[in-house]
């Protein structure tokens, strides 16, 4: 044999070889893309159909079950792609709106808190307890006597209380969002204020202008002597004596004036009024002297809030007793 035709022979072995290798390797290609896949295509009509088809592109799966697509009609997926792991072509109107039930992985369970703290933020629900002041309240009790002028005096102050408060407070971002009272005790209770309206105390002191003069009605020549002077109204603790050694600790009835003592005329009254000094007491008005007296006395008990009446007889002084009288004082 020839080297050449040796050399051929080797050659045409390669090629048969080669030939032979890429024959197979293209029967394994064929075998790898040859699987049989069963697809489910959905119509516009809704009608489902169940087809086997070694294809995986969709045109070439509809052409293959001669089905035809209208122009209002879409595909999903499209025409070109290539079939979806789901297996499913459908086939819609193309205003709807196409949603193939994707495999989403659900593996972890996922709370509804956990979604709504991702979602919303973190939301923190936080016990708290505060304490909160109750307020004190004010009562006012009428106590007055029903005539002359009022004033409130406070009998009793008034302290605020406290109690403690446990909230239910929800924070999102540290903000409060939410606070629900659960429960409260009282710690300390509080303390009502009182107010009293009382009636105006007349001191001695307290004396008002008098509105009408009774000099000018009065017939006594006192009043007539007193009828151009504007009395001042001031209302005195009253009390009587007499001319006896327990009520002035002398007996002579001679007053500290020198004038001695007059029943229905001479009162004892404190430094603040002048000797002379006329009072009206309308108590006494329908006495003799028609209630008019001079002050022409003083006495160890007299103070200027005090009137000591001058009367005949001890029983007579004890049988006045001690009261409260509204007087009309004409100071010269
Ligand atoms: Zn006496």
């Amino acid at each position: 044999m020839k080297n050449d035709d040796k050399a051929s022979i080797s050659l045409k072995k390669i090629i048969c070889i080669t030939v032979v290798l890429i024959f197979l390797l293209g029967i394994g290609v064929m075998a790898g893309n040859v699987k049989v896949n069963s697809v489910k295509i959905v119509l516009a009509s809704g009608y489902e159909m169940n087809v086997l088809t070694t294809k995986t592109n969709i045109k070439e799966i509809l052409d293959e079950n001669h089905i035809i697509l209208l122009e209002n009609e879409k595909v999903t997926p499209n025409e070109d792609e290539e079939l979806s792991d789901n297996k499913t072509i459908i086939i819609s109107k193309d205003t709807e709106e196409v949603v193939i039930s994707s495999e989403v992985e659900t593996s972890e369970n996922v709370s509804v808190e956990e979604v709504l703290e991702e979602n919303y933020s973190k939301i923190v629900e936080k016990i708290v307890k505060e304490k909160v002041k109750i307020p004190y309240e004010t009562i006012t009790k009428d106590v007055s006597t029903g005539s002359g002028t009022t004033q409130n005096s406070v009998v009793q102050d008034g302290v605020d209380g406290e109690k403690e408060v446990t909230y239910k407070v929800k924070y999102q971002n540290d903000k409060e969002i939410e606070k629900v009272e659960i429960s409260s005790k009282v710690i300390k209770e509080p303390i009502d204020k009182i107010i009293e309206v009382r009636t105006r105390q007349v001191t001695s002191r307290s004396s008002r202008t008098a509105t009408s003069n009774p000099a000018l009605t009065a017939s006594t020549t006192l009043a007539k002597k007193v009828a151009d002077i504007t009395p001042e109204v001031v209302t005195f603790n009253t009390s009587a004596y007499c001319p006896c050694v327990s009520c002035c600790g002398k007996s002579n009835g001679i007053t500290a004036s020198g004038a001695p003592a007059c029943a229905w005329y001479t009162v004892a009254a404190g430094s603040a009024y002048p000797m002379g000094t006329v009072i009206y007491i309308p108590y006494f008005k329908d006495e003799p002297n028609g209630g008019w007296f001079v002050v022409q006395d003083r006495g160890g008990a007299i103070s200027s809030s005090k009137l000591d009446i001058f009367m005949n007889t001890h029983g007579e002084a004890l049988q006045f007793g001690r009261r409260d009288l509204e007087c009309y004082v004409y100071v010269f």
